[in-house]
């Protein structure tokens, strides 16, 4: 059983967004102005830094760094967001007299772009430019440099915030930042300050991560040292604005860092809570104000720093949380069910995506997913499933036959496709023609498709490093060698497959191990003879999972992309939390009784011994569940309770013994792998009953299946 942790990154959200709400009430206030200071101006002075980290490392870390899907989903969120807390606060303009007549064009301008129309609203213009620069900066310049740029212009800000004291008293500089201050009336704002926070995000999500002692340790110091840093400039006066210090990204890298160690899952319900708290937060505390001025109450309700704090963060977080609860479910109404089928599948494809990123962030950066869905995408749904991958930023995908291949390509699946099996040389010419990557078999198979061909075929070489199956022997550098010198094929890789990677056995470790230093000998060797070997892969899900750290190009992931182990004897590394992407659900055709003594079905396989009430399942064997699941003790669910299968499955319909379950109708859905209830089978369930894996289980699902997402 996988089990669910928290997230502590988007966990961390909540806090800083009650750290934000901290900074406008107070809470210290009424006891202490310097306990006050150190709080709100310094400490919690994280805050925003940590949500565009956040950002960073989410949209830019890692392989979204070369792809702008994830930035414009971001951006067009966030501009939604922004759109319509402008709309929200508008009451509020108007009450603050902000359309009195006073405001000209320019002001508004700036408002909108720099300082937010309400004052805490400035943080989302600041994202948008935030993180276009920082994405800008990266892709054109590489991470180092961004980090350089984006560090001067956090320079910059400084002098504009809490430097200004001491920056101000060079003339030039004092007119620099006039001239600054007529175009924004902060340097925290998404030009100066947000970049380094993105680039920050996106560059921790590239390095290895420090000790968790380390980091907490950092952590703690760098922020002893930030309010010794602050309490000076406050002392000095030298503050015009008290959101920045020296100190604040390193203290930022090591709490960033100390909290992916602690874990790095995520959790989209948080996310909301903090955004919704984030821009709500405002007019919770002009309600409580209202409120506490017509009930009397000012003393404690506003008065009291600290009661203040309390009623506004506790409202604030129940109002956000209501609110993500009530979108959550609207948006679960909205999925439809298998309908009127007879038979379905129920696909959740953010679980696949999902997927993706925990095992993605199990490899070092430069290993891409090269996502594989052959037979169906293991009976998924190929289209769906790389269509929906595509657009979340996935770039390679792998099939095993030509034809899989091009109905992507159809499907305006772009970028690497690579056919993992044979293909005839009589079809070469379509393999360029849809500008596909040829796996090559061995020497032969690359010289009839040399032959077959006068345009160039892109191909990987498959290399045979112990599994005899297909592959060039990785000794044999000379024919290798042979195959990079033919003409019409241009070799952009090198891969070859692992057979034992999913035992921990030792002999077995040791064999896969033989097999990688196999592998990279060969590698090695056509380098020194100047080959350029191209992208390099070795890893399926469980070279992934059990050997995370080879210095691949791609990691061909298949079966755990879907959530599920290939069977319970190779379980999941614990420490990844996969999350299943498939149901399979049928119909009950029809309810019989069964005395005892009548047999059920084909070969009367089945004998009631005592009186029974049996249901037909409209699903069979022709779905993909095999002839003899009636025979190993399995189940369905029904009703939420567990019907077990009987006598022998049928081409098209198979039979449960319903007979301890109440309220049992017709047309009743049933389910043979996922939750109903309390109950689950997971599909490693299921595929034990079957006597095989999750593989040949999924990718046997039949195709007159629908497929609902
Ligand atoms: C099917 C296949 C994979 C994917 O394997 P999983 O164990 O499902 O991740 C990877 N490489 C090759 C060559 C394959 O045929």
């Amino acid at each position: 059983m996988l089990q669910h942790k928290t997230a502590s990154i988007d966990g961390f959200r909540i806090i800083a967004m009650l750290m934000v709400i901290v900074i406008h009430t107070g809470p210290l206030h009424s006891f202490s102005e310097s306990a006050d200071f150190v709080l709100t101006r310094v400490l919690c002075r994280v805050a925003v830094p940590f949500f565009f980290m956040v950002s960073g490392y989410f949209v830019l870390g890692g392989e979204g760094q070369r792809h702008p899907t994830r930035v414009k989903r971001y951006l067009k969120k966030t501009a939604l967001c922004y759109g319509a807390a402008i709309l929200l606060y508008l009451p509020l303009n108007w009450y603050m007299g902000d359309f009195n007549g006073q405001k000209g064009a320019w002001d508004f301008l700036k408002a909108f772009l720099f300082n937010g129309t309400v004052y805490h609203l400035w943080y989302l213009p600041a994202a948008i430019i935030g993180i276009i620069i920082a994405a800008l900066l990266i892709q054109k310049a590489g991470m180092t440099t961004a980090l350089i740029i984006s560090g001067m212009l956090y320079a910059v800000a400084l002098g504009g915030d809490s430097y200004y004291g001491l920056v101000s008293q060079i003339p030039a500089a004092q007119a620099a930042y006039d001239a600054l201050f007529r175009i924004f009336d902060y340097t925290r704002n998404g030009l100066l300050m947000a970049p380094l926070f993105f680039v920050l995000g996106a560059w921790i999500a590239q390095k290895p991560l420090p000790r968790l002692r380390t980091s907490l340790v950092g952590t703690v110091a760098a922020l002893i040292v930030m309010t010794g840093e602050a309490l000076t400039l406050h002392r000095f006066s030298l503050q015009r604005h008290d959101s920045m210090y020296v100190l604040l990204p390193i203290v930022m890298v090591f709490l960033f860092s100390a909290l992916l160690s602690v874990n790095n899952a995520q959790n989209r319900r948080y996310r909301t809570v903090s955004l919704l708290g984030y821009i709500l937060h405002l007019w919770v505390i002009v309600g409580v104000r209202r409120v506490a001025e017509r009930l009397g109450l000012v003393d404690i309700l506003v008065r009291q720093s600290l009661v203040h704090f309390l009623v506004v963060a506790v409202l604030s977080l129940m109002i956000s949380f209501c609110i993500a609860w009530l979108y959550a479910k609207m948006r679960r109404k909205e999925k439809p069910e298998g309908g009127k089928c007879r038979a379905w599948i129920e696909v959740d494809l953010d679980a696949i995506v999902k997927n993706v990123d925990t095992l993605r962030r199990l490899l070092p950066n430069k290993n891409e997913v090269m996502a594989v869905i052959k037979a169906n995408a293991y009976g998924h749904g190929d289209v769906a499933v790389a269509q929906h991958l595509y657009a979340h930023g996935v770039r390679a995908f792998a099939v095993a036959t030509l034809d899989e291949a091009i109905a992507l390509r159809k499907a305006r699946v772009k970028d690497v496709i690579l056919i993992l099996g044979y293909t005839a040389p009589s079809q070469a010419d379509l393999i360029v023609r849809y500008d596909l990557v040829q796996t090559i078999c061995d020497a032969d198979h690359a010289r009839i498709l040399n032959d077959a061909t006068e345009k160039p075929i892109r191909t990987h070489i498959k290399i045979d490093t112990g599994m005899h199956r297909l592959g060039q022997s990785w000794e044999d550098i000379e024919s290798i060698s042979d195959i990079f010198e033919l003409p019409n094929l241009r070799v952009e890789g090198l891969f070859s497959h692992l057979c034992v990677c999913d035992s921990q056995k030792t002999s077995d470790v040791a064999f896969t191990q033989l097999q990688i230093d196999r592998f990279w000998h060969t590698t090695k060797q056509l380098g020194q003879k100047g080959f350029d070997t191209g992208k390099l892969h070795i890893q399926s899900s469980y070279g992934a999972a059990c050997y995370p750290n080879l210095p691949c190009d791609y990691a061909r992931i298949g079966i755990m992309m879907y959530g599920v182990a290939s069977s319970p004897h190779s379980p999941l590394p614990d420490s990844i939390d996969l999350k299943p992407a498939l149901s399979l659900k049928a119909r009950i055709a029809c309810l019989r009784q069964i005395p005892a003594g009548e047999t059920v079905g084909y070969g009367r396989a089945c004998c009631a011994s005592k009186d029974a009430i049996v249901a037909i399942i409209s699903i069979g064997y022709a779905d993909g569940v095999p002839r003899n699941y009636g025979s190993t003790g399995a189940y369905v669910l029904v009703r939420g309770e567990r019907a077990p299968v009987v006598g022998r499955i049928c081409m098209d319909q198979l039979i449960v013994d319903v007979s301890t379950i109440e309220d049992v109708a017709a047309g009743d859905i049933v389910t043979l792998i996922g939750r109903d209830g309390q109950e689950e089978i997971r599909c490693e369930d299921f595929a034990e009953y079957c006597e095989t894996i999750t593989n040949e289980v999924l990718s046997r699902l039949g195709r007159r299946l629908k497929r609902v997402y």
